[in-house]
């Protein structure tokens, strides 16, 4: 078990051409870490482990504990250690996201926060599952739903990734919620203002693993993809 250690599988680059098959299980990920975010095959909903738990928001804003044979394109684990850093009050989401950098140093490596309190104005996204021939990300995060709750206790599970990994991941914060009532969460389009305790983990490595057993994955040639325009547009 290793703590400075970040694992992820697949990119953010093969979902944009449409490689959006499920390449990793859940029980696979689970090695890696009990805590997470990700995406199931064909972009099945908004993925979030905490305490070892995947929880997975679908399109319907259900949200349900996954299987272990439940697989992945996308994902990111990692064994929780996280240490308290600040407590806010009425904080907006630019203001949490600088405080973090401004009192970790962290922006040059990858860092996970972890914050539990309320929130208000919390609006979420949940990607609807799409089926084989899969279409671009553009296309297939087209149908998506969105979520919105006025005030929610819950927690937000985010990693920052460099500016440089813009592609590899996204360039800055990635953020799930999932409320504690469990009945609300997702990718993490924005918030009002939050009031409560934020932990942070840092990372020294980031594992990155491939699906080199997908042969779409072997033969896609990227030369053509606009990565970073459909990362930004997407994400
Ligand atoms: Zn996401």
């Amino acid at each position: 078990m290793n703590e400075t250690t970040l694992y992820q599988h697949g990119t953010l680059a093969l979902l944009v051409p449409g490689l959006l098959t499920g390449t990793l299980t859940m029980k696979e990920l689970l090695a890696h870490g009990d805590t997470g975010i990700g995406t199931g095959e064909g972009l099945d909903g908004e993925l979030i482990i905490l305490d070892g738990k995947p929880y997975q928001v679908n399109s319907r804003g259900e949200v349900n504990v996954v299987p272990d044979d439940f697989t992945l394109p996308f994902a990111n684990s990692h064994f929780a250690a996280y240490r308290p850093l600040m407590t806010v009050e009425n904080a907006t989401q630019e203001e949490l996201h600088a405080q973090v950098l401004g009192l970790t140093h962290d922006a040059n490596t990858f860092f996970s926060i972890l914050v539990k309190g309320t929130f208000t104005a919390v609006k979420t996204r949940a990607v609807a599952k799409s089926g084989r021939p899969f279409k671009s990300l553009a296309e297939t995060a087209k149908q998506q739903s969105v979520f919105d709750r006025q005030e929610v206790e819950g927690t937000l599970l985010g990693y920052y990734s460099p500016q440089l990994f813009n592609g590899a991941a996204v360039g800055g914060y990635h953020d799930h919620f999932l409320s504690v009532e469990h009945d609300f969460g997702g990718h993490l389009l924005g918030f009002g203002t939050v009031t409560g305790e934020v932990q942070v983990q840092t990372f020294s490595t980031l594992e990155q693993h491939l699906p080199v057993d997908d042969a779409a994955y072997r033969e896609h040639d990227f030369s053509q993809d606009d990565i970073a325009g459909a990362i930004n547009q997407a994400e």
